[in-house]
């Protein structure tokens, strides 16, 4: 019998779940709906374009002629606003009622609205679509001062931009250095002196207690917790992802800070499955339950919840993800899951090269890059081999790292 299926989100999680699936089940029916006005696209390139360094042509990945090709139906602007997972139908916002026999959730997330006065005034702007990428390149070419909130990985390309459009800006920061979780502060000072090469500045300890706006609805500046002004016709606010999960409002789905997946991308109803951001899956090189918002991981993700959806528990998910940064003179990389461990190690090599390991129960579970990325392959398949090895710090440390000078692998 023809097996029916429904991915809902063209991100690169659903989209390559479309992709997966045409290939290892040619005879199924597919159908992927976005509620967005346009085919899959490099998300991680917005930012380039928003920089004023690429046109939009190469942004595109795919336009709908790839889904025709491959007879998958795809339904751009339209948003799914429920779902019966009791008679497998999805409900879309023009009452059309799209029946499936597997279910994929791909829907990512929405940008947080910071919760103060004035954060949707003229010239605020979150960071999430190529909508939004036009908007920020738009405004940013005309700006003379910006403000940037949020140090995390999209705060620093909305830092990034201002520096490539030339607008002088001030990155007000909650903590005393940029990506406080994963970075101490002789890494982040790395970063944080190649955004002052920028003309963008770091203020520590700050963030943003309410925008100021003139007559005409747009943003003059942003006053912060300690009182102070900072100037602004222009304002980038990266505080995190509310996941996109109202269509899922009475499915039984559990939800956990995301949609908890098993190993197979299976949620805890039947016939549904979840991939992309929106998950909190299992990971089995750590052992347990845990969320990344990366390309890779979201790619992988949705090629492995398609073959589950065919074949039922044939092929659990298991990744280390890397995400890099492009924006300096030196290469920037953070893998797996920085931000957690109990123990870690980090070295400073250089002005321009650091580096820190997460360690959790003697196995590296993440870490951070910066300045020389070569010992990358090495660190990823110790995590992914799950070796203990942090009793063997120097040797992990050591400039030129090499795996064969640490200790042989004890049975565990
Ligand atoms: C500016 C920027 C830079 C980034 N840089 C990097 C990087 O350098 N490296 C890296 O690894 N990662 C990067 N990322 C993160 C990476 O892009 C994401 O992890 C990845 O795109 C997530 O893919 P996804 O398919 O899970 O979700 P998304 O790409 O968010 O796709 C979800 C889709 O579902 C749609 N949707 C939501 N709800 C509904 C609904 N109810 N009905 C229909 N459609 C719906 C959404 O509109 C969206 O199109 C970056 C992200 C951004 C925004």
């Amino acid at each position: 019998m023809t097996q029916s299926y429904v991915i809902i989100g063209d991100g690169i999680a659903g989209s390559s779940a479309a992709e997966t699936l045409r290939e290892e089940a040619p005879d199924a029916d597919i159908t992927v709906i976005t509620d967005e006005g346009e085919a899959l696209y490099n998300r991680i390139l917005i930012k380039e374009f928003a920089k004023g360094k690429l046109p939009e042509a190469p942004i595109s990945i795919h336009d709908e002629s790839w889904y025709d090709e491959r007879d998958v139906d795809l339904r751009l602007n339209t948003h799914v606003t429920n779902i019966d997972t009791d008679g497998h139908v999805v409900r879309t916002h023009e009452d059309e009622d799209l029946e499936y026999d597997k279910l994929l959730v791909a829907t990512g997330g929405t940008p947080t609205q910071l919760p103060v006065e004035n954060s949707d005034a003229e010239g605020v702007h979150h960071f999430w679509t190529f909508q939004d990428a036009r908007k920020i390149k738009a405004d940013a070419e005309t700006a003379d001062a910006g403000i940037i909130v949020g140090a995390g990985l999209l705060g620093i390309d909305l830092a990034a931009i201002c520096g490539a459009q030339d607008v002088e800006a001030h990155y007000l920061m909650r903590g005393d250095c940029w990506w406080r979780y994963a970075l101490s502060e002789a890494g982040a000072e790395i970063m944080h002196d190649a955004m002052r090469e920028r003309g963008v500045t770091p203020v520590f300890d700050s963030g943003v207690d309410r925008f100021e706006v003139g007559d005409d609805g747009q943003i003059r500046g942003a006053v912060d917790p300690n009182g102070d002004y900072y100037e602004g016709d222009f304002a980038g606010v990266a505080i995190g992802l509310d996941f996109n999960t109202e269509l899922l409002q009475g499915t039984g789905v559990e939800q956990d800070g995301g949609v908890v997946v098993d190993e197979y991308m299976q949620t805890s109803v039947d016939d549904v499955y979840a991939a992309g951001d929106l998950t909190r899956f299992y990971d089995t090189v750590l052992g347990e339950h845990a969320q990344n918002g990366s390309w890779g991981s979201a790619k992988e993700q949705g090629a492995i919840a398609a073959r589950n959806m065919i074949d039922a528990e044939s092929e659990p998910f298991r990744w280390v993800s890397s995400y890099s940064i492009t924006h300096f003179d030196f290469p920037f990389l953070s893998f797996g899951h920085p931000t957690i461990g109990d123990d870690h190690a980090e070295r400073k090599y250089s002005d321009t090269e650091w580096r820190r390991l997460a360690f959790k129960d003697g196995k590296i579970v993440g870490g951070v890059l910066i300045g020389d990325l070569s010992p990358q392959s090495g660190y990823k398949r110790l995590m992914r081999d799950e070796r203990v090895v942090a009793d063997q710090k120097d040797v992990l440390m050591q400039k030129q790292f090499d795996a064969d000078e640490l200790a042989p692998a004890q049975e565990q």
